[in-house]
């Protein structure tokens, strides 16, 4: 018995293993990715149908180039349709990197004795906290080692104390995590601090590959980390990410696992994850894995649009790991989070702003670093609006992804007005000048957008309130 039966009371269904290899290839093997199957299967997600794993077999086994073309506009409609134009923004806080895990591909892995080990005192939060705020960043996501240091109270105090931290107009208004999975009195600890997201990947579903990968330590428990958000459900947790590695293992099979999780929280739950991320690997420090997985370029565009049209509903998150053309080109298949002005280096963001990177110090390599009034700048340019919002979450709109699509016109009445309100603020208190300028500009081209008059006085005279000194107005 892998679980701890004191604390371990999930349903009987989740109970049972739910990644079948062999079944997720027999998909993979029997789709049959013919032009009209391949259009039908579009079409379904167009019509905001999620996916089976049968039709998402027959997207990840296309191979002409006509019609993959045709799976990436399919991918940007749906885009147009169901997200717009709002874009969230976030950063990654480092808190710690003790680790007593041996994953092959973390710069961060116990063996590493050439890693720089650190973990922020209360003051280096507070300091790096003030400094993103600083910036304009409003939500956060704090990454943590496995290690006992970093307990389920540990984490909890952490949050706390990041909710307190208050600079000019700048606070934090959402906690996310990314930390090791616990148990389920651990996850409740963990989610009474308030927490928006809690993340956790999976890395590879491929049990032969993930045993390859995690040598020693808690992590190399498959199971353990598989029915990670099975507790954090049971604790109360309902708001939670999950994610692959790609790189480690056939993206294809990784892209079907990841749908046959989301399967699983939405049949036992009835609740699928709030985000999906797909981080792709990167240089680490002692880096030991061969490149037969690697995912280029062109096929890890592909996968997000494929992603895209399985799961219309789910966020999906876009990390600096990518270089900005990647970035660019996802973006418009709708990836609906982006971190920006990102240093994974512990206590960077106060201590040293400027410096390169150095993998001693960084959990892997990110090849995005531009700062957040560049990626706003550019997000501007593109039409996007980046948005800041956390109105849902803090209202008690909980399964705020769900309320977004679900109530008709909550995108235009809520989630629009929020973004744009949240852009304002960033505008009066952090933008360049030129930003500032191209920032207003969407600004009003969105509110004469939002096509109902009462609503476009709400806004106007938010904004205006906003420019007078107010903060934090929401819908
Ligand atoms: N220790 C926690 C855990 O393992 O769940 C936090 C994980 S880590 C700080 C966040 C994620 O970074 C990992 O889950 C993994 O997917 C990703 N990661 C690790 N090494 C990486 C690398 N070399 N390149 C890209 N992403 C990497
Ligand atoms: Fe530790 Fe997480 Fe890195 Fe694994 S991925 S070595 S658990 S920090």
């Amino acid at each position: 018995m892998k679980f701890n039966p004191e604390t371990y009371h999930i349903p009987d269904e989740s109970m049972k293993p739910f990644i079948d290899d062999g079944e997720i290839w027999d998909f993979l093997d029997q789709a049959e990715p013919t032009a009209e199957n391949v259009r039908k299967v579009i079409e379904k997600s167009l019509s905001k149908q999620r996916l089976s794993l049968a039709d998402t077999a027959v997207l990840l086994r296309t191979e002409e180039p006509d019609l993959i073309e045709e799976i990436k506009q399919g991918a940007r409609m749906l885009k147009e349709k169901v997200y717009g134009k709002r874009i969230v923004l976030f950063a990654p806080l480092y808190v710690g990197n003790y680790c007593s895990n041996n994953c092959r591909y973390c710069g961060f892995k116990a063996s590493n004795k050439e890693a720089v080990r650190k973990t922020l005192t209360r003051e280096e939060l507070i300091a790096n906290v003030k400094a993103l705020e600083e910036h304009g960043q409003k939500r956060l996501i704090l990454v943590f080692g496995e290690h006992r240091t970093y307990s389920p109270e540990f984490i909890a105090e952490t949050v706390r104390e990041v909710y307190k931290v208050k600079k000019n107009h700048g606070e934090i208004r959402r906690v996310n995590i990314n930390a090791a999975p616990f148990d389920i009195e651990g996850f409740r600890t963990i989610g009474q601090a308030g927490i928006g997201t809690y993340q956790i990947f999976q890395e590879t579903y491929h049990h032969e590959t993930y045993a390859k990968c995690h040598t020693s330590g808690k992590k190399s428990d498959y199971d353990w980390r598989l029915t990670a958000l099975d507790r954090a459900m049971e604790a109360g947790i309902d708001d939670v990410g999950i994610g692959a590695l790609f790189g480690l293992y056939d993206w294809r099979f990784e892209v079907m696992a990841l749908l046959r999780h989301v399967n699983h929280l939405e049949a036992c739950y009835n609740v699928g994850p709030h985000t999906i991320s797909f981080p792709r690997i990167q240089d680490a420090l002692e880096y030991d894995l061969d490149d037969r997985y690697a995912v280029s370029d062109e096929e890890f565009t592909r996968l997000v649009a494929i992603l895209r049209l399985a799961v219309p509903y789910t966020g999906l998150i876009l990390t600096a790991r990518e270089p900005e053309q990647v970035r660019r080109e996802v973006l418009a298949f709708g990836c609906s989070q982006i971190d920006a002005g990102t240093k994974l280096e512990i206590g960077a963001y106060a201590e040293n702003p400027e410096v390169d990177q150095n993998l001693t110090k960084e959990q892997f390599k990110i090849n995005d670093d531009r700062t957040l009034n560049e990626v706003i700048d550019e997000l501007l340019e593109a039409d996007y609006i980046p948005s800041f919002c956390t109105a849902c979450y803090r209202k008690g709109r909980t399964g705020e992804h769900f309320m977004e699509f679900s109530v008709p016109g909550f995108i235009k009445r809520f989630c629009t007005p929020n973004a744009l309100l949240t852009l304002a603020e960033y505008i009066e208190d952090y933008a360049s000048e030129t930003t500032a300028e191209k920032g207003w500009r969407v600004i009003e081209r969105n509110i004469a957008e939002l096509g109902d008059p009462r609503y476009e006085q709400q806004v106007r005279q938010r904004i205006e309130r906003i420019r007078q000194g107010e903060r934090d107005l929401y819908f």
